[in-house]
């Protein structure tokens, strides 16, 4: 996960980049305005920790500047202002959070691991040319939408979250189904029957494959 923090506090700037690096995070530093938004259309990090008060053109500015193009990255404000009308501007040129100065380090690692599960969470899952919408549970297959049951849209979404892994019979009745007691799981074929039908996907040869007497596998090497 890449970091971007634009900040021009030599000291801060050294202290985040040494705290974060040592959790596992790849950390970019800009010193102002200019440099920061250089570096985020360079690097495209995955978060970014913006100043607010910065030489040249200040934080607001720069997260006006950034949301132009992104929408989705996550920028936290990092800020020794605090008043209401301070935060509500920063929320109004597109931020996701306000930090306020001086924070503590545990705190602000919270913070963003908390903008980084929620990222996780909003990205579409995807599986060759399927894409999952889990928050409208709308799935379009090569862009045209397809229009599945809930029970089938439940099937899918479990299969393409684990893909790669087989998932077997019984997972797929316990969490799909939310039967854990023994079930005949001859229902899932009819379902997965159904849902390659409308997917078009070959049953030998599509993204989501039948291991005989264990289960089904989704992964991303079939062809439709
Ligand atoms: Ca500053």
């Amino acid at each position: 996960m890449n970091i971007l923090v634009i900040e021009d506090e030599p000291g801060i700037c050294r202290f985040l980049k040494e705290g974060l690096e040592e959790e596992g995070y790849h950390v970019t530093v800009a010193s102002d305005g200019t440099k920061g938004l250089e570096q985020f259309n360079r690097s495209k990090p995955d978060l970014i920790l913006l100043d607010r008060m910065l030489p040249g053109s200040d934080g607001i500015a720069v997260c006006r500047e950034i949301r132009k193009s992104d929408k989705d990255t996550p920028v936290l404000f990092l800020t020794a202002r605090d008043t209401v009308d301070e935060t509500v501007e920063g929320l109004r040129a597109g931020a996701n959070d306000y930090i306020k100065k001086p924070f503590s380090f545990e705190e602000l690692l919270e913070r963003i691991k908390i903008h980084f599960r929620k990222k996780q969470e909003d990205e579409p899952l995807t599986l060759g040319d399927l894409s999952l919408n889990k928050t409208t549970r709308q799935v379009f297959n090569g862009g045209a939408e397809v229009t599945l049951t809930q029970r089938e849209f439940d099937l899918l979404e479990f299969l393409v979250r684990n893909k790669g892994c087989i998932c077997t019979r019984d997972e797929i009745i316990d969490k799909v189904w939310n039967i854990n007691f023994e079930y005949d799981t001859g229902v899932i074929d009819v379902y997965m029957n159904s849902l390659r039908k409308k997917l078009r996907m070959d049953k030998e040869s599509g993204f989501i494959k039948t291991v005989r007497g264990v289960g089904y596998i989704a992964n991303t090497f079939g062809k439709h």
